[in-house]
């Protein structure tokens, strides 16, 4: 996919992102179910110079562990990214996309040991501890 441009639920934010695969990893991590309300999907990671922003100004980031950084809009409170800030790569929420999301391969869970056990996935992936 290329040039895919997505926006928040208020639609302030808005980012671009020049290339980006079709996989999505699934976070079963407390701190990812925390802040998503259930388990947190995630495009493939992309280098920040790839990701371009309407404006900065609506991007609020939260620093949740050491060199990472997750991003949400401050005007509505949408989740954006989980950014490594040391190796500068980027994987975005796919929601932000809309319709776009129906190519979209989900095909990998990770921190799977930490899931709780009152939901499962019956898609086909590779689990990750
Ligand atoms: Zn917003
Ligand atoms: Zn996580």
């Amino acid at each position: 996919m290329e040039n895919l441009q997505g926006k928040c639920l208020c639609g302030k934010t808005v980012l671009t992102v020049s290339q980006i695969t079709h996989d999505l990893t699934v976070c079963h991590c407390s701190m990812c179910r925390k802040q998503a309300a259930g388990p947190m999907f995630y495009t493939e990671r992309v280098p920040d110079d790839q990701i371009h922003f309407n404006q900065r100004q609506t991007v609020g980031l939260y620093p949740s562990s050491k060199e990472i950084e997750r991003g949400f809009c401050n005007q509505c409170g949408t989740f954006l990214f989980f950014r490594n800030t040391k190796h500068q790569m980027t994987a975005i929420n796919p929601e932000l996309f809309d319709e776009q999301i129906s190519v979209l391969n989900f095909e990998k869970e990770i921190y799977y040991d930490d899931k709780p056990d009152y939901y499962i996935f019956a898609n086909k992936t590779v689990k990750r501890p």
